[in-house]
């Protein structure tokens, strides 16, 4: 069967990039549909990508770990490529239950392989994450620095990395497009979708959202000691929009270059590293709200800088970020003050 190039996979595509870098792919011209077994999502956010699409969401609620399932999906809607963001992603977690980690993010990506395999459809675009960097040397980071791991979470996004070369190796005709992505923050201009975390977050941006709109009292801010400009921890934050948009540009690439096309591992992030009280004055701007805070103790495994050099992703995809700090806090305000409890 061949497939239809405009049909493109997102395994959780009812989370916080997913849902996002659907509205991109709609607008962009191309059908995606959802995998989503809403492990960490709401059901909620399919009405809202209705209304800002304008058209109907074909979502499917199963564990992307169902082999058969995806197999049968893949071939049902004539998949070309399959943009994979389903897993965990809280370090913590992953620190107090690895096996739940390694199962979903490595027994999952192992099924999905083996659906895509069975459908003769291989080309991917995987979510990874900077974490594989672990404590970077120097900054800004770029895609030939080593890479290393200090907690199960980032062991899992390195091992589906490696499982990936290796697959290629095996067969050339795969086509993979690895992102690292760095922090992503914000929302979507219309504050009908956004970051929702459940419990309290771990991510700076969303806790200075709940702050500001009066869901916490306080931040707290993890260390003060760091070298770096005002000695908190500095991160290269990006608009999930421009994230959004990474995925369209890494979709194009793979499906136009054809069967065993060039694949790639590049970074998405700015460029631009700001700190927690960078974050923290933005915020504060963009909302006209207070953002009162605490210095805290260093958070245990916490890097003092992490920002990409975002130029290979540039010269390979034609991508780069646009948003800056103020705009991802005032799309991160508009959500969070139109939907004080998230989906709920
Ligand atoms: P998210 O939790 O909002 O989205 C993940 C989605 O996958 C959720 O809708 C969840 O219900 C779904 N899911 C999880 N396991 C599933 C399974 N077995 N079957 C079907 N669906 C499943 O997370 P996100 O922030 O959108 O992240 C997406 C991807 O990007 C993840 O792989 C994450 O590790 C990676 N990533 C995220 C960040 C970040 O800061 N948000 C940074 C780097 C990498
Ligand atoms: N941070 C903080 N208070 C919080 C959450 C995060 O001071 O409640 C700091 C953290 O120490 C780091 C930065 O904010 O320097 C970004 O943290 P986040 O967890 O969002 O991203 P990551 O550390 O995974 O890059």
């Amino acid at each position: 069967m061949t497939s239809n190039p405009n049909s493109i996979l997102l395994t959780g595509g009812a989370g916080y990039i997913g849902s996002h870098t659907y509205v991109a792919l709609v607008e962009a011209g191309y059908n995606p549909v959802i995998l989503d077994d809403f492990s960490n999502s709401h059901p909620a956010v399919l009405a809202r990508l209705e209304r800002i699409t304008g058209r109907p969401v074909v979502c499917e609620r199963r564990d992307v770990a169902d082999t058969a399932f995806v197999q049968a999906m893949l071939q049902r809607h004539a998949v070309a490529a399959v943009v994979h963001f389903a897993g965990f992603k809280s370090v913590g977690e992953s620190v107090a239950q690895p096996l739940k980690y390694y199962r979903n993010n490595v027994g999952g990506m192992v099924s999905l392989l083996q659906a895509m395999d069975a459908a003769n459809c291989r080309t991917l675009v995987f979510s990874s994450s900077a974490t594989v960097y672990g404590d970077p040397a120097s900054v800004p980071i770029t895609e030939d620095f080593p890479t290393s791991h200090t907690n199960p979470y980032g062991h899992t996004k390195l091992v589906c990395e490696d499982m990936l070369a290796a697959l290629r190796t095996a067969n050339p005709a795969w086509q993979v497009g690895v992102l690292r992505y760095f922090n992503p923050v914000g929302a979507h201009p219309s504050g009908l979708i956004g970051e929702d975390p459940s419990g309290i977050p771990n991510n700076l941006m969303p806790y200075v959202a709940q702050v500001a709109v009066g869901r916490r009292p306080c931040l707290n801010v993890y260390g003060n000691d760091y070298a770096t400009p005002d000695g908190t921890g500095v991160r290269d934050y990006i608009h999930v929009q421009d994230l959004a948009q990474g995925h369209v540009a890494a979709s194009q690439a793979l499906l136009d270059d054809g069967e065993g096309g060039d694949s790639f591992t590049v970074n998405l992030g700015t460029g631009k590293g700001h700190s927690v009280l960078d974050v923290v004055r933005a915020f504060e701007q963009a909302s006209g709200r207070p953002v009162p805070y605490q210095i805290m103790p260093r958070r245990q495994g916490d890097v003092a800088q992490c920002y990409a050099d975002p130029a290979l992703a540039q010269r390979l995809l034609g991508w780069r970020a646009t948003h800056s700090l103020a705009d991802m806090c005032a799309d991160a305000w508009r959500w969070q003050s139109q939907n004080p409890e998230g989906y709920e």
